[in-house]
């Protein structure tokens, strides 16, 4: 007979101290470094599994080529689209998710960010989420960095600093943990926007696989 499962309660984060420590051990994070709307979701697809200096060489060969515009881009032969984002790597999965991307938008909104952007929330969301290849978290980056809606954005890092802290709960799905932050803290876009950005900053500074805890402005709010 199978054991049952325990159930582990997590403590609950303190989400807005938390918040003010990071700030005041980073500082502003200034996101999203994209000059245009669609700029913002050609990046939030090819950041990908990629750092983002990488994404940034993709995104200045684009400008250069001058098809940082939805119709522009769909025009692009995918095989010569995936050359010139070869930096930001997996360049042919993420050529084939950019055309993905840039097709809905030609066939569902005749390529007008206005138009697509003039969906609800949770209209905007569920069709991005149709688009091949792009999951929530993409989906999620593009809501908050591109179109200003208060969703906030769950990465790899966000489950690793909540995990550690033992603030989640085994196997929280995506959504789970975005609401955790959405029902503990205003619904607000700078603040979401600031907050993702200090996490990953956070991440790429301290909690990496191996963490530096000794060193980290969460290390008092480790467990005990
Ligand atoms: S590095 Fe350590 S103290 Fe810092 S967030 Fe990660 S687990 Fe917490």
């Amino acid at each position: 007979m199978r054991m049952k499962e325990r159930k582990r309660n997590p403590a609950s984060p303190p989400l807005r101290a938390v918040y003010a420590e990071l700030f005041a051990a980073f500082g502003p994070q200034k996101w999203w470094p994209g000059r245009t709307r669609f700029e913002v979701m050609v990046g939030a697809v090819l950041t990908q599994n990629t750092a983002w200096t990488n994404v940034e060489k993709a995104i200045r060969r684009l400008r250069r080529e001058r098809v940082l515009q939805p119709q522009a881009l769909h025009a692009v032969e995918t095989a010569t689209l995936a050359e010139w984002i070869r930096p930001a790597g997996y360049f042919r999965l993420k050529a084939d998710r950019l055309k993905s991307l840039t097709t809905a938008l030609m066939r569902d909104f005749d390529g007008n960010l206005n138009r697509c952007f003039k969906l609800s929330d949770e209209d905007l969301r569920a069709w991005l989420l149709a688009v091949k290849g792009i999951g929530p978290e993409t989906a999620d980056s593009i809501l908050l960095y591109a179109a200003g809606r208060a969703q906030f954005v769950v990465d790899a890092y966000t489950r690793r600093v909540l995990e550690r802290h033992d603030w989640l709960a085994a196997h929280a799905s995506y959504d789970e943990v975005a609401r955790l932050f959405m029902e503990n803290l205003p619904r607000d876009v700078a603040l979401y926007n600031e907050y993702h950005a200090l996490i990953v900053q956070l991440g790429k500074t301290y909690c990496r696989p191996q963490p530096r805890c000794a060193s980290c402005p969460l290390r008092h709010r480790l467990p005990r």
